[in-house]
């Protein structure tokens, strides 16, 4: 049997030309459409999301390997097996790494910089941390090891969104 493409001769109805089209032989209308979408986050995205919406750090434990995982997973690719628990963590941590940036995120320049820096969550294992702002710091007070506090968004702002947290200041304690 011949494809199909190959036994058409002629489609039916009427082309329209792009001389049709400017001579306005037929009717053209605008149209602007209103779309709309979702996604699901998954489910350890989504309960580590819920949590932030209500003020709290939630993580993933894996049993095997002992690792308290944030942000959370649902299967530990150390160990190639589901993770076990969730874990409430502190909203405290340490400054693992951080950038000192004097550009925007469309890499238009800054006059005062932002401080962007991943922070070791207390009750995680080492380097299992979140990627957020610091503030309340002077860029040259910043240092590895700082230990910080997060700063929330008022219960009513919060949206479960990792922004509900608006930035990490210095404080928190000793572990
Ligand atoms: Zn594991």
């Amino acid at each position: 049997m011949q494809p199909l493409s190959s036994r058409i001769s002629k489609y039916p109805g009427v082309e329209v030309t792009p001389d049709d089209v400017k001579a306005k032989r037929y009717l053209m209308t605008l149209y602007r459409t209103e779309l709309r979408y979702a996604w699901s986050s998954g489910v350890a995205t989504g309960r580590f999301l819920k949590g932030l919406k209500d003020g709290q750090i939630w993580g993933r434990r894996c049993d095997r390997c002992e690792r308290v995982m944030v942000p959370p997973r649902m299967y530990c690719e150390r160990c190639y097996r589901p993770t076990d628990s969730w874990v409430r963590l502190r909203d405290t941590g340490k400054v693992v790494t951080y950038s000192i940036a004097y550009v925007n995120f469309d890499a238009s320049r800054r006059k005062d910089p932002i401080l962007v820096a991943v922070v070791e969550i207390d009750g995680a294992s080492p380097l299992m941390g979140i990627l957020h702002l610091l503030g309340e710091v002077e860029p040259d007070k910043v240092k590895i090891g700082m230990r910080v506090q997060a700063v929330w968004k008022e219960t009513g702002e919060r949206l479960g969104a990792i922004t509900d947290i608006r930035y990490f200041k210095p404080g928190g304690g000793k572990v």
